[in-house]
């Protein structure tokens, strides 16, 4: 079998070592158009598991790669003059010089065809058995068949800078740096004993501002160095670099590409590493992966009997693995590219939002170091501890379980319980058994107890069972209700969420379809005339006189929730109900996010005078519709303060089902996200909800400063019935 490999780097290399191993009657030929020792760049990281699959594949080359490797296992983040230390990381770096030196001395022994400078033209690939594009993330192959492999570039992420440095580290080391311009960070780990990788990176408006721009980088000659980004960068982080220079090796400012292609393998070419994928270099895994590819593709030419299978069973095995992994470093690659936002965080939040950005969960953090967990849960108590406690407990629980004061708001713990079946009404009027599904609800063990969408007008019903708060029947009832929850758990805040169902109204109840409009609907009003589904029925756009009545409707309801007992009062402004549908630019009739608001701020205002202090106010907010034209980031941060500086207190930021589009992710704690962006972006509290399961999930986010308090997603699916279980 005659085996060509376009490109001598990590997977090129690997995977000629493991062909020609497992069968050494293989002509395998590397074609390399630089010489041997002529590369970019400076270490590269492995952690734990890739070395264990690396001495499982291949023992000699591991063994000199693991003696040429630096160990190390703490990550440490440096922020404000602060270093916090993580253990539990296991993880090796080698140069990449080195490493490939490993790798062609290998493929030597094993007798592989080397041909270094020999570039390999894409429309010649001769007559080999098998091809394999191992030709980077620029390959000319890939790119000659590219309507068979659809390569697909995105440029997303900050602007870096690939550095090498003679500062001493024994961690993998975030340092974070605060120019005018905005924030920098560097990622350096050791490599060797004498050197470290230092790779800056900040956003592309703070790279711009800094004016990074000014030289840009078709200006320098090949390979030539950008000497002004290394001084700017040398001069940023003189501080932590302590005297010690920061170097360069064909280093200037990059944009981030991360590439996927629709097809890996065509006829007899397959794609390798950074030709097939790229995965952002914050989780460290480009190596790992280009290597894992080689292992991949070697093991389904052994095991197959021709070619055409093994590139089927190839990419049958890597492209979910290593789209999973792009997923996993997207992640990673948004959260350092707005660091913007989290450099005010605490140093103990800052890292342990850093150490959780790729999803490694509370608990798993805690079995890397539980030192680590127990200091960020004892700093999280201790600032959590009403005033004139004592400030720093001993024994903390996780986040979840500390107490929070929030808008005049004490509440036991940061754990919300939200539903909207604690009451069936007819006409409104919540039935009998609300008062033992309210107390139910508050005995849960969270800190508030939310009841949801209670409608403030009879047409502002979502369906004929949605209980209302516009009687003085309904505010009794309501009372009875919050007396016995605080019968059965005195020290719960209980909230009620307000809502007018707009476009959403008159549907038949949950359990006989989402949004299915009732035959005999009652007439609808909303921001516009759009009807929520193909099938609801048109509301009428509400007038001046409509749009009084029910700002009043609101503040009424919110008097009589106050009056009834409730610790606070929601105002849903999301989901596509009434407020929200002035809020969004997909169903309402503004453009300006401030005209937008306008009638929705007029309600919350309404209602705050209403309230006057007896109860606190948070909105139900929606911080994006999940589509296309609808809130952006920037509106809702915008909006969010603008109604804080108003007056309001808290935020329960949703997103989605403005339009039935708007379906949400469902990934684990998916809502988080959003949580993040008003949070921290508008400097107020919030309420993170989306798939947030238990406690320790709710840990997650709040140790890494995503929300202040998080709703438990529904116990239902766990124990069904629970809230008639007494
Ligand atoms: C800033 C930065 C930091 C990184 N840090 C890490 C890290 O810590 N850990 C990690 O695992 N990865 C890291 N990476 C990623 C890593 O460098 C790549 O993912 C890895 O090198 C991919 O290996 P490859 O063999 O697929 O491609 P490459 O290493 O790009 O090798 C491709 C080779 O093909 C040759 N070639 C191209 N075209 C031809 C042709 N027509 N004929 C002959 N030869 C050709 C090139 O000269 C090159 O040598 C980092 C990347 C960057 C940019």
């Amino acid at each position: 079998m005659r085996i060509t490999t376009v490109g001598g780097g990590p997977a090129g290399l690997y995977a000629a070592i493991l062909l020609k191993r497992g069968d050494p009657t293989r002509h395998v030929t590397v074609y390399e158009r630089n010489a041997p020792d002529d590369t970019f760049g400076w270490g590269v990281v492995f952690s734990a598991a890739t070395l264990a699959e690396l001495e499982d594949t291949d023992a000699i080359s591991y063994d000199r790669l693991l003696r040429a490797c630096a160990r190390w296992d703490p990550v440490d983040v440096e922020h404000r003059g602060r270093v916090v230390r993580a253990l539990g990381n296991r993880f090796a770096a080698i140069s990449r010089k080195r490493l490939l030196q490993i790798l062609q001395e290998r493929c030597g022994e094993l007798g592989v065809d080397l041909r270094f400078e020999t570039e390999v033209d894409p429309t010649d690939l001769g007559g080999a058995d098998l091809v394999l594009a191992a030709d980077g993330i620029n390959s000319r192959v890939r790119d000659q068949y590219a309507d068979v492999f659809a390569p697909r570039r995105r440029v997303e992420g900050g602007r870096f800078i690939w550095l090498g440095t003679t500062r001493r580290y024994d961690a993998f080391t975030f340092v974070f740096a605060e120019h005018e311009a905005g924030v920098f960070q560097a990622h350096a780990y050791p490599y060797d004993t004498e050197l470290a990788t230092f790779i800056v990176e900040c956003a592309p408006e703070v790279w711009q501002r800094a004016g990074l721009d000014t030289r840009a980088a078709g200006e320098l000659a090949p390979g030539e160095s950008d000497p002004h980004a290394i001084k700017f960068c040398e001069e940023l982080f003189a501080d932590h670099l302590g005297g010690h220079p920061l170097m360069g090796n064909y280093s200037r400012w990059l944009e981030w590409t991360t590439l996927s292609n629709r097809a890996w393998h065509h006829d007899r070419l397959a794609l390798l590493g950074d030709a097939a994928h790229t995965a952002h270099f914050s989780i460290g895994s480009g190596t790992k992966l280009a290597m894992e590819d080689a292992i991949a593709l070697a093991r389904a030419v052994d095991t197959t009997t021709d070619v055409a299978s093994a590139l089927v069973a190839y990419e049958a095995e890597r492209k979910p693995v290593v789209e999973r992994m792009q997923e996993v470093a997207r992640e990673s690659l948004q959260w350092f590219s707005r660091t913007d936002r989290y450099v005010h965080l605490p140093t103990p939040q800052l890292a342990f939002g850093l150490l959780a950005r790729s999803r490694l969960t509370y608990e798993r953090i805690r079995q890397r170091d539980p030192t680590f967990v127990t200091a960020v849960d004892r700093w999280f108590a201790a600032r959590s501890q009403p005033r004139g406690e004592p400030t720093a407990p001993t024994a903390a629980p996780p986040p979840a379980f500390a107490p929070a004061r929030i808008a005049g708001l004490g509440l036991g713990n940061r754990m919300v319980l939200a539903s909207e079946e604690v009451a069936t009404g007819r006409d409104g009027q919540p039935d009998e058994a609300t008062p033992t599904r309210l107390a139910a609800l508050a005995a849960g063990g969270a800190g508030l107890a939310l009841v949801e969408r209670v409608a403030v007008t009879p047409e502002g019903r979502i369906t004929p069972e949605t209980p209302g708060c516009y009687t003085d029947e309904q505010e009794a009832a309501w009372r009875d209700a919050r007396a016995a929850a605080r019968e059965r758990a005195d020290d719960v805040a209980v909230g009620m969420q307000l809502v007018h169902a707009g476009a959403r109204g008159a549907t038949r109840p949950r359990r006989e379809g989402v949004d299915v409009p009732l035959r005999d609907a009652w007439p609808l009003v909303a921001a516009s005339s759009r009807p929520y589904t193909p099938r609801s029925p048109a509301p009428t756009p509400l007038d001046a006189e409509g749009r009084v009545r029910v700002r009043e409707a609101f503040a009424d309801a919110a008097r009589r929730a106050a009056h009834a007992g409730f610790d606070l009062v929601e105002v849903h402004l999301g989901h596509g109900f009434l407020l929200g549908g002035y809020w969004s630019p997909l169903t309402g009739d503004a453009d300006d996010w401030r005209d937008r608001l306008a009638y929705p701020g007029e309600v919350v205002a309404a209602v705050l005078e209403a309230l006057d202090g007896a109860a606190t106010l948070s909105v139900c907010w929606s911080a994006s519709d999940l589509e296309r034209g609808g809130t952006s980031p920037e509106d809702a941060v915008a909006g969010a303060r603008t109604l804080a500086d108003a007056g309001v207190g808290l935020f329960n930021v949703v997103a989605g089902q403005t339009t039935p589009r708007g379906a949400p992710g469902y990934e684990p704690h998916w809502g988080a996200g959003w949580s993040d962006l008003i949070r921290n972006e508008a400097g107020v509290p919030t309420i993170a909800s989306g798939a947030i399961r238990d406690p320790l999930d709710a840990s997650h986010v709040l140790a890494g400063g995503q929300a202040d308090l998080c709703v438990l997603g529904r116990p239902h699916p766990a124990v069904p019935g629970w809230a008639h279980d007494l």
